[in-house]
């Protein structure tokens, strides 16, 4: 089976206003579109720390803002939503239409541009919602040549992860005590039981269903950023494709796409949280460091350390992410980087996050059978 690396992408964001306020200084630099560097304040003089990855988006400045308010580039070097797009969207999709599965997660510090990326605001729409507009774009062209028993069904789920608890965020129900079951599947791997699964049939109505997904979130503010949800979110969108083969035959192709957007990764004793609040900081931190245990174990697998065991069952987010990380899936990595000295310590541990999600391998399969 052909292995291939995560691809991991950076993208730095414009000061906020609370870093503008406090006369904050960028220590954030790309040289190339490859390498990201950042310096440390205490120390600015210094050489700074180096890392290179598949794309540093460069979006602190360098833009215009249209009169409807897309950021559009002034600077070649500005990355707006398109090119983001262009890099990273469009190569899920055409995996997807291969029939792999495909993953693409964004991580980060919370306020550093995790869902300005996933989905983004106003008009600088993300990744996800530029997807599904070209995914039906691709779909009704399709339609318009495919033979009459051809067939192209989307379906979406979307849930949260909140305390370690799943909620299907496509209901309005009450989840029972503890949150929906997580069982393992003999072929699927983890699953989530009596997940809705909204069957969509335009762009119009996959955009409704996400926005009703989005008021369903869990929304509990923090000192860092009072609208941030602190639960993981996952959508997913089932892309089943029924096609003739060239040999006549009734074939089935199925590709399930993973959007994650995961809660802040500061720790909670940085936003200032107490009580409730930190409680469940240090849950979305058990999640979040198996996600680094797991990204640690899977970098050392690939580095020919054999006997790693990978801990992917000790959180709900690794047993959802399992493929994501270490099997059927073609994935991708967006982390999310503040460029103001005020956050060094988060931001250098976001870019070692980052730098070891590179050598994590998976090895995709293109998802087809007969169709029964
Ligand atoms: P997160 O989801 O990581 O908590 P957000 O995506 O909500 O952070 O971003 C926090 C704020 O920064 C938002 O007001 C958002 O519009 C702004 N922002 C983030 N990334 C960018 C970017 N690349 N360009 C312009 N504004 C951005
Ligand atoms: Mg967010």
């Amino acid at each position: 089976m052909p292995e291939e690396n995560v691809k991991v992408a950076v993208r730095v964001r414009p000061f906020n206003s609370r870093e503008t306020t406090r006369n904050a200084v960028a220590i954030i630099s790309m040289p190339t579109s490859q390498q990201t560097e950042i310096k440390d304040p205490s120390n600015l003089k210094a050489e700074p720390k180096k890392f290179a990855f598949d794309f540093s988006y460069w979006s602190h400045d360098g833009y215009t803002e249209g009169a409807d308010g897309y950021l559009s580039p002034k600077s070649p070097k500005y990355a707006d939503q398109k090119k983001v797009f262009d890099d990273l969207g469009l190569g899920v999709l055409e995996n997807a239409w291969k029939g792999y599965n495909c993953s693409l997660f964004a991580y980060g510090q919370t306020g550093s541009g995790k869902s300005y990326s996933m989905v983004g605001y106003g008009s600088n729409k993300g990744i996800v919602p530029l997807a599904c507009e070209e995914l039906f774009k691709g779909i009704d062209q399709k339609r318009k040549t495919a033979d009459k028993d051809d067939d192209f069904q989307v379906t979406l789920s979307m849930l949260e992860i909140y305390n370690e608890q799943v909620r299907d965020l496509l209901t309005t129900k009450a989840p029972g005590k503890g949150g929906l079951k997580v069982r393992q599947h003999p072929s699927k791997g983890f699953v989530v039981e009596t997940l809705t699964t909204a069957s969509v049939g335009s762009y119009a109505q996959i955009e409704n269903k996400i926005n009703e997904g989005t008021r369903n979130r869990t929304v509990a503010s923090t000192n860092m950023n009072a609208t941030s949800s602190r639960a993981h979110t996952i959508v997913a969108i089932t892309f089943v494709q029924k096609q003739k083969n060239d040999a006549g035959q009734n074939m089935t192709k199925t590709s399930i796409i993973n959007l994650v957007d995961l809660a802040g990764s500061e720790r909670a004793d940085s936003t200032g949280a107490t009580g409730d609040r930190l409680k469940e900081g240090s849950a979305i931190n058990q999640s979040l460091s198996t996600l680094g245990n797991c990204i640690k174990a899977l970098a050392d697998q690939s580095m020919g350390k054999k006997k790693v065991m990978v801990p992917f069952r000790d959180s709900v987010l690794t047993k959802l992410l399992q493929n994501a990380l270490g099997g059927n899936s073609k994935t991708v990595m967006i982390a999310a980087l503040s460029p103001a000295d005020i956050n060094y310590e988060e931001t250098l541990s976001t870019l070692r996050f980052a730098d070891r999600a590179k050598a994590i391998r998976t090895s995709a399969v293109i998802n087809e059978s007969p169709t029964d």
